[in-house]
């Protein structure tokens, strides 16, 4: 199959490169020289524009920084520039109403199209261990599931245009609050005189245990390893985590949810950034508790 891919940066590349061990034609294009060159190093054919790209394409991948730059490449230079009968799947994380706009321009344009965000960061990116949420039709989705799974372990149909970014959301909001309040008992725990690695086997085991306490231990030397264990290098940057929250602020006031732990993880995050941590792993908060 000939995959037109844009964007290829810290997750898209690797998910191209992916596509191309598959066995696809990977068409690749980037704004950036340096991440086109990586594309080519793994197999994908390069071009200059996203018009010559998507040229002749079965299907169009997009792993892009916004909803924004999602809306214009998709305008300006996919719809009516790919045939008709190519595939359209946004892998970015972006806001639902920008989803779903895109999704309908391209509709309206003859198009089908799925928002298909990811769960994972570069290391699942490289090995192909994503997990996808979907949002699109039945029709869509079927078409799509195949090539998403040549990037991931698990390809979930979550509802209809804009479902895979609202469950994004929905799930990034659990794990910045949980990790803020994983951080918080570890801290605590220690100014009470508890042995750190005495609380997370309790805790792993009684009712606080979540991901951030057992998958992602904020503290060094606990836990499996962790970006804890690097000095909070690499992993999921606080910067990413304070995007996801901020559109899940965003949601949450477009239907009128109440949110009041997802608000002050964001009100957290947007500390933590503002004090020059954005490069950090976002499991880095726990130095500020
Ligand atoms: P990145 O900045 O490394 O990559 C984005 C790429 O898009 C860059 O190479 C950039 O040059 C390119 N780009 C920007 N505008 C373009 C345009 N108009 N045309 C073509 N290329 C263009 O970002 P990333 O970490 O790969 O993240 C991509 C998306 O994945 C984001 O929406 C992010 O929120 C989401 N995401 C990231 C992670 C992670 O751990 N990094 C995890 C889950 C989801």
């Amino acid at each position: 199959m000939k995959v037109a891919f844009i964007g290829l940066g810290n997750m898209g590349g690797g998910m191209a490169a992916n596509l191309v061990k598959a066995g696809h034609a990977v068409h690749a294009f980037d704004l950036n020289e340096e991440a086109l060159a990586r594309a080519a190093e793994n197999g994908c054919a390069t071009y200059t524009s996203v018009r010559e790209a998507v040229s002749g394409a079965d299907a169009v991948v997009s792993m892009l920084p916004n909803g924004a730059i999602v809306q214009d490449v998709f305008a300006a230079d996919v719809v009516g520039h790919a045939p008709q009968s190519a595939l359209l799947l946004d892998c970015s994380t972006i806001d639902v109403d920008t989803a779903r706009s895109v999704e309908s321009t391209a509709r309206s344009a003859g198009y089908e199209m799925v928002d298909a965000p990811v769960s994972g960061g570069i290391a699942a990116a490289n090995g192909g261990t994503l997990t996808f949420m979907v949002g699109g039709s039945d029709a869509a989705f079927a078409k799509a599931e195949p090539i998403l799974s040549t990037m991931g372990k698990a390809v979930i149909h979550a509802g209809g245009s804009g479902a895979g970014q609202a469950a994004k959301i929905c799930n990034n909001m659990i794990l910045g609050a949980t990790m803020i309040a994983t951080c918080e008992a570890f801290a605590m725990a220690e100014k009470l005189g508890l042995d750190l690695q005495t609380f997370y086997d309790i805790s792993s085991k009684a009712s606080g245990q979540s991901w951030s306490m057992t998958s992602y231990c904020p503290v060094p030397g606990v836990g499996p390893q962790s970006p804890a264990d690097n000095g909070y290098q690499g992993g999921f940057a606080a910067a990413l985590m304070l995007k996801d929250l901020k559109l899940a602020m965003e949601a949450a006031q477009s239907v009128g949810a109440k949110v009041p732990m997802g608000a002050r993880a964001e009100e957290l995050y947007q500390a933590f950034c503002a004090a020059d941590h954005g490069g950090t792993d976002f499991s880095g908060i726990i130095n500020t508790l």
